[in-house]
């Protein structure tokens, strides 16, 4: 009974953020955590821009749905799911990831989510609850899965931590560093060795 979660952001799909931003060309969304790191502030700064812009969530997710995954992933994700059962954990909210999740089939995928008023336009969000990666493995635990879990950044490490098996995806240098208890992985091909040999059972590659 295994389970693979998967982060959504920087392993299937590009950051929503900054691929909206250059889509749009609206300089002041390329803004990211690394720049403000309180990400309640940085939140509201998105959203006062948009809007700024009257982007409403129809507008934003149309050009989301452009974006598209990264290339490799629906087969990558189609192979999962023909051998495990695979739940995405990201901190994205539902609205947003939607048109990306169509086009890999809709896979599950636990998040977060905005408010929107009648008009469209997103006025608050809300976390569905704090370090949400890392309290899912601990529940499907509860329920005695075995989990293999993969993602790209700090906001992954509790997460890779609680599973049986973390692994680090094409991961920046400092992560990979600060966190040398993960094997690296860079390529789908990388990665599916990975969860094969995380899992307990004779997976075929
Ligand atoms: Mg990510």
């Amino acid at each position: 009974m295994e389970i693979v979660c998967l982060d959504l952001e920087g392993v299937l799909v590009p950051e929503i953020w900054i691929n909206f931003a250059k889509k749009t060309g609206i300089k002041a969304l390329e803004a990211t955590t690394r720049d403000i790191p309180d990400y309640d502030v940085l939140m509201k700064q998105r959203l006062a821009i948009l809007q700024e812009h009257k982007l409403g969530l129809p507008d934003i997710q149309a050009v989301i749905a452009e974006m598209g995954p990264l290339e490799g992933a629906y087969d990558f994700v189609a192979w999962i799911r023909e051998h495990f059962q695979l739940i995405i954990l990201s901190d994205t909210f539902y609205e947003f990831a939607d048109p990306l999740m169509k086009q890999l089939n809709r896979p599950t995928i636990f998040c977060h989510k905005l408010v929107t008023d009648d008009k469209g336009m997103i006025v608050d969000y809300k976390l569905r609850q704090p370090d949400q990666k890392r309290a899912a493995v601990k529940a499907l635990h509860g329920l005695n899965y075995r989990v293999i879990a993969a993602g790209d950044s700090y906001n992954d490490t509790n997460m890779l931590a609680e599973a049986d098996k973390g692994i680090l995806f094409d991961a920046p240098d400092n992560v990979i560093r600060e966190f040398p208890q993960f094997p690296v992985t860079k390529t789908y091909a990388e990665l599916k060795a990975q969860i094969i040999s995380g899992s307990l059972r004779n997976i075929p590659a």
